[in-house]
């Protein structure tokens, strides 16, 4: 039976969707999902299989790889390694015979360790503070709406300190929230190494995300090399291979800036993937992969709209009222 709704999403998107038949070498649209759930991953990629081919980025983005997808296609990545890439979207992506990539924090994976941004939803939901101030701003934290720009907006900031000075501003702003001391929720578990070995035994390609989640353009040459070393020799030993596939934190112009997407390749990686609007070309900078961001429950007319030839120009419209709204 089809998805309710499936009709008008159909009459909505086609239009946009023909146009990329319209390319003589159609680009790639390459999905970022962070955390999933089964039933709306599954309706997305049956919606999106009958609309589009599927492609493994890790094979498209070979060196030297001659042979370019002549329909319109879709990649699929995962970013962080959450849990739920394993309950959740293991059994979709094999049921469809989706190729996907998961991209992973090394030191994060089997320690038990929480993600800042979730460890500050976490203090933020069970937190007394109603009010706090954050770069000479005060923010209201009494409805959601309201602490999830929050957390948009220490996101921001965080993007743009170095560690050592982002460490210590979070930990300031945990304890000035009163962090509760059990901070790990069932939906923010990690994979463990066990996990993403049957993840690669199935098929699935399990790539850098570096070694912290650092903010490679600000963390300094030397850090970010580091980051790169080391996630590259933890998936080496734990899975048998070195990553080949890198995604950049955070995602932005500037932590995948000339200087960064050099290091990239110093460090033995073929391609990186960003969060910067757009697709893939044939011809263009592997390691500036521009990626669409799709959220775990995504209605599907616009998930629609977002594999759709409008979306590069309707996202950059989107980012910059937002940057404007702030
Ligand atoms: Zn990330």
């Amino acid at each position: 039976m089809a998805p309710p709704g499936l009709p008008r999403v159909a009459r909505l998107v086609a239009p946009y969707e023909l146009a990329w038949r319209s390319f003589r070498r159609p680009p790639v649209v390459v999905l970022s999902y962070q955390h999933v759930e089964a039933a709306s991953l599954h309706a997305h990629l049956s919606h999106l299989g009958e609309r589009f081919q599927f492609v493994d980025l890790h094979d498209l983005l070979r060196p030297n790889r001659a042979c370019w997808p002549l329909r319109p296609s879709v990649a699929v990545t995962f970013d962080d390694g959450y849990r739920c890439c394993y309950t959740d979207a293991l059994p979709v992506l094999q049921r469809l015979g989706v190729p996907a990539t998961v991209f992973v924090v090394t030191e994060f994976v089997d320690t038990g360790r929480s993600f800042w941004w979730d460890r500050l939803a976490h203090t933020l939901a069970h937190s007394p503070v109603r009010s706090i101030e954050l770069d000479g701003r005060r923010h209201d934290l009494d409805a959601p709406c309201r602490r999830d720009a929050f957390v948009r907006r220490v996101r921001a900031l965080v993007a743009r300190l170095p560690a050592d000075e982002c460490a210590a501003r979070l930990d300031d702003l945990l304890r000035r929230l009163a962090e509760p001391a059990v901070t790990v929720s069932p939906d923010t578990r990690l994979m463990g190494w066990e996990e993403l070995r049957r993840l690669r035994a199935a098929g699935i390609h399990v790539e850098s995300h570096t070694a912290t989640h650092a903010a490679l353009g600000v963390c300094g040459r030397a850090v970010a090399r580091g980051e790169l070393e080391a996630a590259r020799c933890h998936l080496q030993r734990e899975l048998g291979e070195p990553p080949r596939l890198l995604a950049y934190p955070y995602g932005g112009r500037c932590h995948s800036s000339p200087a960064i997407r050099r290091l990239a390749a110093e460090t033995g990686h073929w391609a990186a993937v960003t969060m910067l609007p757009g697709v893939l070309r044939q011809g263009g900078d592997p390691f500036l992969v521009p990626r669409v961001r799709v959220g775990p429950r995504e209605a599907l007319d616009v998930l629609g709209l977002k594999v759709s030839a409008l979306w590069p120009v309707a996202s950059r419209l989107q980012a910059a009222l937002r940057a404007s709204w702030w």
